[in-house]
């Protein structure tokens, strides 16, 4: 459907590119601009500016430029109707709906359909929470047995599909949805007996995008029902990319920015729990291992992430996975372990914000000493395992990009693990050599170590990019 032009040039008027912008990128103002780093290349220093008179952003870096319009569709990988129909939502701008034909319904992308399915489920969702004897007495009394207050539920969009097996496809299909979007977008599942809901009988969370839109949901179990998982997840789709999304993040980018840390949990209740006691730079990569997409999502506002795990074993184990990932690119981890009875939710259920948020700082323990500590107490006295913990912390130690990072992170660790710091050094530096050679593509056996007047000019392009000089700097050759 089209937009009226009229309506088109008033949603780009009353689009403000420092708000629109705002959402994405941490603004400073310098001058009449306001300047952050770019989210369309990598850089440390910005050169990304937004010109709140002209309204248009510029990178000086990249050379991307225009509207917000432009912005939107660059970042969000809108189209052009998308980006126009987001700003019209933020800046509520009434776009007249009228009636689509079936042809123009045809035309809509495959991906605004499914936003748009999606939408109609979240609000189904929540309508049958609040307003159906079932969704009351089953899916309300849940959450709030569980210590959730209304608001909260209202914020996250928590809902509930009823038991009955295809209560909410039935509903859907009555609303002109095609079976085959449903299929396709993982609402409804295909069985013998046709099409059923794949979360019935289940409380719902739906997951944001980075701007509030619904691009996938879970679905939690309330009964014992061995047979059934726990949770239930969308497929990945079209508009649901699971290595790129973090729950809650929608929710927590402001504070994350505001507060310049991002504190890492594990689940749904986890984030809903910290928000409700106030804490809300909170998002979790929900059971999937971390990836080096959802740290990138991080990085666009905070280098600093603290990652608060349960204090059982499996927790402990959880805080090591991924790690070494989040310090390769340069971001500063810490890690907070709970008393070994709880998980985040329990811990947030059981003491007051401040309690909670002074646990956070005066146990936020650096991750390379907080590695260290936990695999020696592992090794004891057994000089093999000792070894193994020894190269283990110099591999993480490699990863870090800064060398003085590096040479601190030696010398604090030589007195950890009550080592020469040369031993570490030399150590280390094995490491940085194999990797960059790996990088620059020599073989171990083709060239001598001290040999380096064969790097082809191409190699020498590679060496002169951030990263490597600064391993070549700090390699003994
Ligand atoms: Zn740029």
């Amino acid at each position: 459907m089209a937009i009226p032009r009229e309506i088109v040039e008033q949603i780009l008027q009353a689009a403000h590119i420092e708000e629109v912008v705002g959402e994405f990128v941490t603004l400073k103002k310098r001058g009449s601009n306001l300047w952050g780093n770019c989210p369309f290349h990598n850089e440390k220093t910005p050169s990304f500016s937004v010109n709140p008179a002209r309204n248009i952003f510029k990178c000086f870096g990249c050379g991307k430029a225009g509207d917000s319009a432009k912005f939107l569709m660059e970042h969000e990988h809108y189209t052009y109707p998308e980006a126009l129909r987001y700003l019209a939502k933020k800046y509520n701008i009434k776009i007249e709906e009228k009636q689509q034909t079936a042809e123009e319904i045809m035309q809509q992308s495959i991906r605004e359909k499914m936003f748009n399915i999606n939408e109609f489920a979240d609000k189904y969702f929540v309508d049958t929470l609040w307003n159906t004897e079932e969704g009351k007495t089953i899916g309300l009394e849940y959450f709030r047995e569980r210590g959730y207050f209304d608001p909260i539920i209202q914020k996250f969009h928590l809902g509930y599909n009823p038991a009955k097996w295809d209560a909410f496809t039935e509903h859907a299909k009555k609303n002109g949805y095609s079976e085959e979007l449903l299929e396709q977008i993982g609402l409804s599942i295909k069985g013998n007996n046709g099409l059923y809901d794949r979360y019935h009988g289940r409380v719902m969370f739906p997951i944001h995008s980075l701007t509030g839109r619904v691009i996938g949901f879970g679905g939690r179990i309330l009964t014992n029902d061995k047979k059934s998982p726990k949770y239930q997840n969308s497929p990945e789709s079209e508009i649901y990319d699971k290595k790129q999304t973090l729950y809650g993040i929608y929710f927590a980018k402001n504070a994350i920015a505001r507060q310049d840390e991002c504190i890492l949990v594990e689940g749904y209740f986890d984030v809903l729990r910290m928000h409700q006691i106030g804490i809300e730079n909170v998002v979790a990569s929900s059971g999937t291992s971390l990836t080096m997409e959802q740290i990138r999502l991080v990085k666009r506002y905070t280098k600093n992430i603290t990652m608060l795990y349960d204090g059982d074993a499996a927790g402990i184990h959880a805080a090591l996975r991924g790690t070494d990932m989040i310090l390769s690119e340069g971001m500063n981890v810490r890690v907070v372990v709970l008393p070994p009875e709880h998980d985040p939710d329990t811990f947030g259920k059981e003491f007051s914000t401040e309690y909670v948020s002074n646990y956070l700082k005066e146990n936020a323990k650096d991750f390379i000493r907080f590695k260290t500590e936990l695999l020696l107490k592992d090794a004891e006295n057994d000089p093999i395992k000792r070894g193994q913990v020894i190269r283990d912390i110099v591999e993480t130690i490699s990863v870090i990009p800064d060398s003085i990072f590096r040479i601190t992170y030696v010398k604090e660790c030589s007195r950890l693990l009550d080592m020469p710091e040369q031993t570490l050094t030399n150590e280390l530096n094995k490491i940085l050599r194999s990797k960059l050679k790996k990088t620059l593509g020599i073989e171990d056996n083709v060239v001598p170590e001290t040999d380096t007047t064969t790097v082809t000019p191409k190699q020498e392009e590679l060496l002169k990019t951030s990263c490597l000089r600064v391993i070549i700097r700090s390699v003994n050759w």
